[in-house]
């Protein structure tokens, strides 16, 4: 076989007998509460839908479809060009400035996902000699965006300010420090106010929100407004709590005039289609102002807390994030499997995404649930334990 060929043979064959091959499902209604898999009889199964990031419903919306819709109308399909060629236009401008406004911020720059803003970020922001440091547990798009980019990256210990400050101690010249704002494997806030108290001139914070826009603070804006502080950088992405796609970095003029220039995945990429902009509008005046999505989602935590006490694995999470730590991979599937068998979908987590012998049960919670889907989690779950053959 050519080379090229065995290598990826090997590791396809290599994933499959660690246990971590994924697969993809065909989903039905993958944004609603209930999902059904695609091509079944009419006696499918349905599962209650514990795996999404549609935090507080908006996916699957009616308003949000139809804003979406108004804009197809009046902007059509795509945006034609990247921003700054022609793919630039009104709806973008006034998502920028929304997001702006909502934020406190003087300057918004979109991205088509999040993962592309991360990139763009630390490689257009850092040089050779500069530091890099980040959470060990942030997301998977940081971590490869700061093996590759020119800096010298660290991990400090999770939300562990001690390692952290000494690191950065040890260093020279231009830090950025890196933290998501809520952790999306583990629920848990980074301690934000701590970790922005270590800024001096020659440092900058960015914060990735992936999971605490919509979902924390007032109106929705997020772990950093939840938790007083405002970092240099902030990265929102709007396929979670906003229910659709897309991302930007909020940041001041002179950091925002320097992305727009430089950061080549918003330079060379294609600007979102106009309708989705529109689409964001819309969504994020329905975040800022439907609070009772948010307290919905802790109506349904407080009830999870009382459900899931005595399952072992529980953890306590101050967000709609509920892992379930089952430490070995195997279980992490075989219980994953037990539940979709019996009306529950949520995801087994697995190495790489976390640390080894970590494996777990990823629960999230959305707006959309209601008490009754999560005490048909926690009986299920229960049988789970009760079943020591099964594990
Ligand atoms: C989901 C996620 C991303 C990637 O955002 P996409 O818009 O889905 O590409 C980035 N960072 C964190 C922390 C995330 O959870």
């Amino acid at each position: 076989m050519p080379a090229f060929r065995e290598r990826i043979s090997q590791q396809l064959v290599a994933r499959q007998t660690a246990g971590l091959a994924r697969r993809l499902t065909v989903v039905a209604a993958s944004n609603q509460v209930e999902m059904s898999p695609v091509g079944m009889s009419s006696a499918a199964q349905t599962w209650v839908n514990f795996a999404s990031n549609n935090y507080l419903g908006l996916a699957s919306d009616a308003s949000v479809i139809e804003a979406w819709q108004q804009g197809l109308d009046r902007y059509g399909a795509g945006s034609g060009a990247s921003p700054l060629v022609t793919g630039f236009s009104y709806p973008h401008q006034q998502l920028e400035a929304t997001l702006c406004e909502w934020l406190g911020y003087s300057r918004a720059v979109l991205f088509n996902s999040g993962f592309s803003a991360n990139q763009a970020l630390l490689f257009s922001l850092l040089e050779k000699g500069d530091h890099l440091l980040q959470d060990r547990l942030n997301h998977a798009s940081l971590m490869e965006a700061g093996v590759l980019c020119a800096a010298t990256m660290q991990r400090f210990l999770h939300n562990n300010v001690q390692d952290l400050a000494n690191k950065l101690a040890a260093v020279d010249g231009q830090t950025l420090m890196v933290t998501e704002g809520v952790f999306s494997m583990d629920g848990d806030l980074a301690p934000l106010v701590e970790i922005a108290a270590l800024r001096s001139a020659n440092t900058l914070l960015a914060v990735d929100d992936a999971h605490g826009i919509g979902v924390l603070g007032t109106q929705g804006a997020g772990s950093c407004q939840h938790a007083g502080i405002k970092p240099d950088l902030l990265v929102v992405t709007f396929g979670k709590a906003l229910g659709i796609a897309g991302a930007a970095i909020l940041c001041d003029r002179q950091l925002g005039d320097f992305l727009t220039q430089m950061a080549r995945h918003h330079v060379y990429s294609t600007a979102m289609p106009p309708a989705q902009a529109h689409a964001l509008v819309h969504a994020i005046a329905m975040v800022r102002r439907d609070e009772w999505r948010r307290e919905k989602l802790h109506e349904l935590s407080d009830y999870y807390d009382q459900c899931m006490r005595q399952v072992a694995g529980y953890v306590a999470t101050p967000t709609a994030i509920k892992p379930i730590i089952l430490n070995a991979s195997e279980a992490a599937l075989r219980c994953a499997d037990f539940v979709k068998q019996r009306g529950i979908w949520l995801s087994a987590i697995r190495p790489p995404t976390v640390p080894n012998q970590q494996a777990r049960l990823r629960v999230t919670l959305s707006a959309l649930h209601e008490k009754s889907h999560i005490k048909r989690l926690a009986d299920v779950l229960g049988q789970w334990m009760e079943a020591p053959h099964e594990h």
